[in-house]
């Protein structure tokens, strides 16, 4: 009998073990996938993005490793990187065909599948605050234009002129699509942000945000405001945020689907990862991914030349890299 009891605690304690995570809390970043060749980008170029990402994960790690909720960690990773004029988001952010700014950010909370976005804004400075203030103080899950920005302003946000989001290189980037009369792809530029976070009670959070396409015309909107396309979170698979073509991501339901692959095909974040990125390279798409699951799992994948991304664990596995 007693043999028996200490069996049947052996199991208990393992199966509790087992559904523990393996790390306490890790993090995924991404500042865009897209063209990157070595040449084109100067020593010193490269070195200012690595900054910019190792101060990310720093902040990121900090709030996580200090009992701070995924996503917390989420947005003051996205804040950082909206307000650097590297990355295609904020401050940074690319030009439409009319040469204004117009942005789209969403986030989403994976214990209660919540989830807020705003699409096609001009006067936001970080768009991801207000998609998290959608989600957390409005009755809906997407707002556009100006009717977010009447929210924002409602929730007392402050307004920023559209100038605030002006930088040469993104004018000028711009210009040339204008002069070849043709579309962006995302071989004219990456830089779209985005962070996926588990903290130490198991939840986890993803949030993406970005200026969207350079030349993009008619009020388009891209993956990135697209629970399901962009941007998910689900506490049960892993969460996901998104960077690339967006029109490929939205017509594939691309995290949603990584989801889906995980709960029912029962694949790992990152075998799912890439069967994902192998559907959108069979449609003739570009662009990449990054994830993580429960257990602290992470997935960086992208069939372009390079992404800008990095990863942080409760273990401190850290890691920050740009191409292949
Ligand atoms: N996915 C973004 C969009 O299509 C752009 C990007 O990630 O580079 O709006």
């Amino acid at each position: 009998m007693r043999q028996l009891v200490i069996c049947f605690a052996i199991l208990l304690m393992s199966s509790l073990l087992w559904a523990q995570p393996k790390v306490k809390y890790a993090m995924v970043i991404h500042g865009g996938a897209g063209v990157m060749d070595q040449k084109s980008m100067t020593p010193e170029l490269q070195e200012e993005y690595i900054a910019v990402l190792n101060r990310v994960l720093f902040v990121g790690d900090s709030v996580l490793a200090n009992g701070g909720t995924c996503m917390d960690a989420v947005e003051k990773s996205i804040v950082i990187m909206e307000d650097s004029p590297l990355f295609n988001a904020g401050k940074g952010a690319v030009f439409t065909h009319e040469g204004i700014v117009e942005l789209d950010a969403s986030v989403m909370d994976g214990k209660s599948l919540k989830a807020g976005a705003i699409a096609a804004v001009r006067d936001i400075k970080n768009p991801v605050r207000v998609a998290r203030a959608v989600m957390e103080k409005s009755e809906h899950v997407m707002l556009s234009g100006l009717g977010a920005s009447q929210f924002a302003k409602e929730k007392g946000f402050i307004p920023v002129d559209n100038a605030y989001f002006y930088t040469k290189k993104r004018f000028q980037s711009l210009q040339e699509l204008l002069k070849e009369e043709r579309e962006a792809t995302v071989n004219d530029k990456h830089g779209t942000v985005g962070c996926v976070a588990l903290d130490m009670s198991g939840n986890i959070a993803a949030g993406t945000s970005t200026g969207g396409m350079t030349n993009k015309k008619y009020g388009r909107i891209g993956d990135s405001p697209i629970i399901g396309a962009g941007t998910y979170a689900n506490n049960e698979t892993g969460g996901f945020s998104c960077t690339g073509h967006g029109e490929f991501y939205i017509r594939l339901g691309f995290s949603r689907d990584i989801s889906a692959l995980m709960e029912y095909k029962k694949l790992s974040v990152a075998e799912a990862c890439r069967e994902e990125i192998r559907k959108l390279t069979q449609l003739g798409g570009t662009g990449g991914v990054i994830g993580l699951d429960k257990m602290g799992n992470i997935a960086m994948e992208f069939n372009t030349s390079g992404m800008f991304r990095g990863f942080v664990k409760s273990n401190g596995d850290k890691q920050v890299a740009i191409f292949k």
